[in-house]
């Protein structure tokens, strides 16, 4: 299943990432032409992040839409899900510019609980945004 390799290799990047801490959610960057089912994304991190720091950390999914620029008459068009590749005005392929993406662009930790920093510490930021990942997927 295309969406759980997907999520697996989400969670290994986080747990590089992050490794001592609790995930609250985390924010992930996909192109239309990955063809992620998001409720099938969701419901397989679910299971691929229970027992790791991930578990019970919410998903959030941006779509990015697929773009295609033509050389020929230099309009960009949306590519459509499957995606055409090809001016039908020019008769020329195009040059794909978005909708690959598969990217982590935010990881929100959680407090280290009672036993972590010291109360009062208001400015504390728990937000990390990390370099955007790419993750690996064919
Ligand atoms: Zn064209």
């Amino acid at each position: 299943m295309h969406e759980l390799s997907i999520a697996m290799a989400v969670i290994d990047q986080v747990r590089d990432a992050v490794p001592d801490d609790r995930v609250e959610s985390l924010t992930l960057r996909i192109g239309e032409l990955v063809a992620v089912v998001p409720e099938a994304l969701d419901f397989s991190f679910g299971l691929a992040a229970e027992g790791t720091l991930l578990a019970g950390a919410r998903l959030v999914i941006e779509t990015v839409d697929g773009e295609a620029h033509c050389d020929g008459c230099g309009r960009d068009t949306p590519t459509g899900m499957p995606p055409v590749l090809w001016c039908g005005d020019c008769e020329r392929p195009l040059t794909l510019l978005a909708g690959r993406e598969l990217e982590i662009v935010r990881v929100v930790v959680a407090d280290e609980g009672p036993d972590g920093a010291a109360v009062g510490d208001t400015a504390r930021d728990t937000t990390r945004d990390e370099e955007t990942s790419h993750v690996p997927h064919r």
